[in-house]
């Protein structure tokens, strides 16, 4: 078995009115993610973790916010394509771990949801999936509800 790992990190602001997806869930927000996409910031650095396993670029490379093919896409439909990309060469995502810095609203409630959403998408059992959410104690930019922050790392295997 042949093994990779990639990272991924994204980040979107917070504004009011706006819907907010998480994971491929739509999360109870008084405030939404600003974006050209659905602004799904856990599936985008998801994707960038994937995609980075294999040295195949960035989701802004892949997916271009300029196209208008994207504008308002659901993010779950750019993980879909990810998985395509990776399955054309034979590989297969062995584990991902998500971490979500998120202020507000609490999101601990969506969090299995979220799992079994992207693990249904990549093809693997929702125990191949982490999804963890942390604040950062009111600290930063996270801290003071002006965006969101994650990492993702992916682990492939063929
Ligand atoms: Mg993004």
């Amino acid at each position: 078995m042949e093994y990779r790992i990639g990272q991924g990190y994204d980040v979107h602001a917070l504004a009011e009115g706006l819907p907010m997806f998480l994971g491929g869930v739509e999360i109870e927000s008084p405030t939404g993610f600003v974006a050209h996409s659905d602004g799904d910031v856990a599936i985008h650095a998801l994707c960038d973790a994937i995609l980075g396993a294999l040295a195949l670029g960035d989701i802004g490379h892949h997916f271009p916010d300029t196209s208008e093919e994207f504008s308002g896409i659901d993010s779950k439909i750019l993980l879909e394509r990810v998985m395509k990309l990776i399955e054309e060469d034979h590989w297969h995502i062995n584990n991902v771990d998500i971490t979500i810095a998120l202020q507000a609203p609490k999101i601990g409630k969506y969090v299995q949801q979220m799992r079994e959403v992207l693990a249904d998408i990549m093809g693997v059992a929702a125990d191949r999936v982490s999804v963890k959410a942390t604040t950062t104690e009111r600290l930063g930019f996270v801290g003071r509800r002006e965006g969101c922050e994650v990492w993702a790392i992916a682990m492939l295997e063929r």
